[in-house]
């Protein structure tokens, strides 16, 4: 029996996995996706929106140590790649992966990684199974790191459209493979549809149009720094209410926002007659012969043969069947929105702990980011004091 087993090897769960095993010195602890390696769709859907730097700042890196990106930027290796955006010295997303693998090989993390899926979880006298679709595997703890990026948002109207309709964070959806198209669209009104949009444009200028339900909302983060902070966090654990917790959290993320970069580059792009950015709402679409048909809130209609979807996730709980059932038959404690009900540990049940949007009642809004994960190796790391 494993003494720690992390479900999900994207950043939370690597991160954890170097946390536990370098600053607690755990040593019987295995990672259990479905990608063989480590941070396989933070890779893929980075790449893909074709993002030059991160929207948080380097302190939030991969390594407990929040200094460990700066210190690594001064190498032989990273210096080649050390560029960063102020204000909070935001990385490249190259000097980040480069970091990360580093990391990865450094403290051999790809060996603690088991490939499957959880499908179920079985409680134990001293731990939990975990059955996957691989084998089962036991554990004293099990900790979920599943995250949301499983679940693409996909509005009603691009339920039926058929080919050449993608999303950005469909996991085998590739950018650089994309036929080359007469009008692309990309729909979205967040950073990852900027992004996504001006590489498109990159690609074939004049030939994309960026359809967003608002005009560009500007915030550095994804939530205020003072969410790290006693300052706001005070008055979040004050609440003893969940549905009071969830209005705070879904007021204070900044859904659909971009950080003043990229909208200047946005910007610039619709002056250079790179892409259009127009404000409408999509309300219904059909195909034809050509192509796809929108019908916009303002009565107007644009015609595409390549639409791209960047609208982010869904947000009921994440997990699915498997993880309903185990609620049923544990009776694990989940709040009137769904998502579980934990200590400041983390803990759900014994020996079952969360991160990511599983924690977001106990962390708060920067519970999915990269500091939601460092904050969260700290609680869980605090039973191993
Ligand atoms: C394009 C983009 C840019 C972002 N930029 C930033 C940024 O700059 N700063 C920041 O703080 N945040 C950023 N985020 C938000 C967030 O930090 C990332 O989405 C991050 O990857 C979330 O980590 P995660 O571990 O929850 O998810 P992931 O990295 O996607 O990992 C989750 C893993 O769990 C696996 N999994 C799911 N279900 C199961 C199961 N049943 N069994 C086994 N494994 C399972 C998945 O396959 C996946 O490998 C960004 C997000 C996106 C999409």
């Amino acid at each position: 029996m494993l003494d720690w087993l992390i479900v999900g090897g994207g950043i939370h769960g690597t991160h954890l996995s170097l946390y536990l095993t370098q600053r607690r010195g755990v040593q019987s602890v295995r990672v259990l996706d479905p990608h063989p390696q480590p941070l396989a769709l933070w890779r893929r859907f980075t790449t893909n929106t074709g993002m030059e730097f991160l929207r948080s700042p380097h302190a939030h890196n991969l390594h407990f140590d929040p200094f460990s990106l700066v210190t690594f930027a001064r190498t032989q290796v990273g210096e080649p790649l050390a560029r960063f955006i102020e204000p909070y010295g935001r990385p490249a997303l190259e000097l980040f992966n480069t970091h990360s693998d580093r990391l990865i090989d450094r403290y051999k993390l790809a060996d603690l990684r088991l490939t499957g899926r959880l499908q179920g979880l079985t409680r134990l006298t001293d731990g939990w199974r975990a059955e996957t679709d691989n084998g089962a595997v036991e554990a004293r703890r099990v900790v979920l790191c599943i995250g949301m990026t499983e679940q693409p948002y996909w509005p009603e109207w691009a339920h039926d459209l058929g080919t050449n309709v993608h999303h950005i964070f469909d996991p085998t959806f590739s950018r650089e493979d994309l036929p080359l198209w007469k009008q692309a669209l990309v729909v979205g009104g967040g950073i990852t549809a900027a992004q996504t949009a001006i590489a498109l444009a990159l690609r074939a200028p004049g030939t994309v149009t960026l359809l967003m339900r608002h005009t560009p909302r500007i915030h550095q983060f994804d939530s205020d720094t003072g969410w790290i902070t006693p300052h706001y966090l005070d008055g979040f654990y004050h609440l003893s209410d969940y549905t009071a917790r969830r209005k705070m959290i879904v007021e204070a993320r900044h859904r659909g926002s971009l950080p003043v970069d990229v909208a200047k580059e946005l910007e610039r792009a619709v002056q250079d007659n790179l892409l259009i950015q127009q404000t409408d709402e999509v309300v219904g679409a059909q195909r034809t012969p050509s192509g796809i048909n929108l019908h916009l809130a303002s009565g107007d209609h644009l015609t595409t043969d390549c639409l791209v979807l960047a609208t982010g996730f869904t947000p009921h709980r994440p997990g699915g069947e498997w993880l309903d059932v185990a609620i049923q038959n544990y009776e694990l404690p989940t709040a009137p929105d769904g998502y579980p009900i934990i200590d400041r540990t983390l803990c759900w049940s014994p020996g079952l702990y969360v991160t990511g949007p599983l924690a977001e009642l106990e962390i708060g809004p920067v519970a999915r980011n990269f500091i939601g994960a460092r904050l969260a190796s700290e609680r869980i790391g605090e039973i191993l004091r």
